[in-house]
């Protein structure tokens, strides 16, 4: 029954026009969204209807949201879905933005959280997600990632990415895959990424990805999808193995894209 409703509502969502002043909300914040082919823009607006619509929006200390607000974290955070099998995050029920850089307030554990699942350690922070729980955005630098994807940084991605990887229940670095040789190929690949990362970071050299990447292996997939949409050029000379089994995963080509568009300018 509450099925038929939920997918009733979606239909309506997504049968009604995009709005134009979204659309240029997308087109100011979200760099990516130039490179996208019309399917995928078309795609990607239909993902963003409905999860606008569905998620619970709460601005934090004085900030106020807006369409601004939902619609440009929306556009990246469904921009990660536009290949997978999805349910728009169902792991995620609300989306707390602070207007900047914050340290959160402790939060009381709730009855049913038995396991406190804080993924991020590092005081001040960006962003945050909770295994059951808020994603904690902080405006500013997810406007940031959005207009400058030249930086390799994007909070969006980066804490929606750990909310894919959560759906399977673990924050182990490896999201729900299709199939054992994906799997399998996934952990030969990632793992010989994550050392590599784990020891140029040991040694204090710079590598190719974000040394925070080597915290752990969430953090090595959450760094990497950040990359891998931003400067999949970058990941392709450094990482090409690294690179398809993400292609692989998302079924994106965010290097393809980035081709195409330069061609046709
Ligand atoms: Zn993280």
């Amino acid at each position: 029954m509450f099925h038929w409703f939920r997918d009733h509502r979606r239909k309506k969502l997504i049968q009604a026009s995009f709005s134009a002043s979204w659309e240029e909300i997308i087109i100011r914040n979200v760099v990516h969204y130039s490179i996208l082919d019309d399917t995928h823009r078309t795609q990607l607006q239909d993902l963003i209807k409905v999860f606008v619509a569905e998620k619970n929006w709460e601005g934090v200390g004085d900030l106020e949201m807006t369409d601004e607000i939902r619609v440009t974290i929306s556009a990246q955070a469904c921009l990660l879905l536009l290949g997978l099998p999805h349910n728009y995050y169902r792991n995620v029920k609300s989306i707390l933005v602070y207007p900047s850089t914050v340290v959160p307030p402790k939060r009381k554990q709730g009855f049913f959280e038995n396991s406190f699942a804080l993924v991020e350690s590092e005081k001040p922070i960006l962003g945050q997600s909770f295994k059951k729980g808020p994603v904690i955005i902080v405006w500013d630098a997810a406007l940031r990632g959005g207009r400058h994807p030249e930086s390799g940084h994007n909070l969006i991605y980066h804490e929606f990415a750990h909310k894919l990887d959560m759906l399977d229940g673990a924050a182990d670095g490896t999201p729900p895959l299709r199939d054992r040789t994906e799997l399998r190929d996934w952990v030969i690949t990632c793992s010989r990424e994550y050392l590599r990362l784990k020891k140029e970071t040991q040694k204090g050299k710079k590598s190719f990805l974000n040394s925070y990447g080597a915290t752990n292996e969430a953090e090595f997939f959450a760094v990497a999808t950040e990359q891998f949409f931003d400067q999949p050029r970058r990941m392709i000379q450094n990482a090409p193995d690294l690179y398809r089994v993400l292609q692989e995963y998302y079924r994106q080509d965010p290097y393809e894209c980035e081709k195409r568009k330069k061609g046709k300018a």
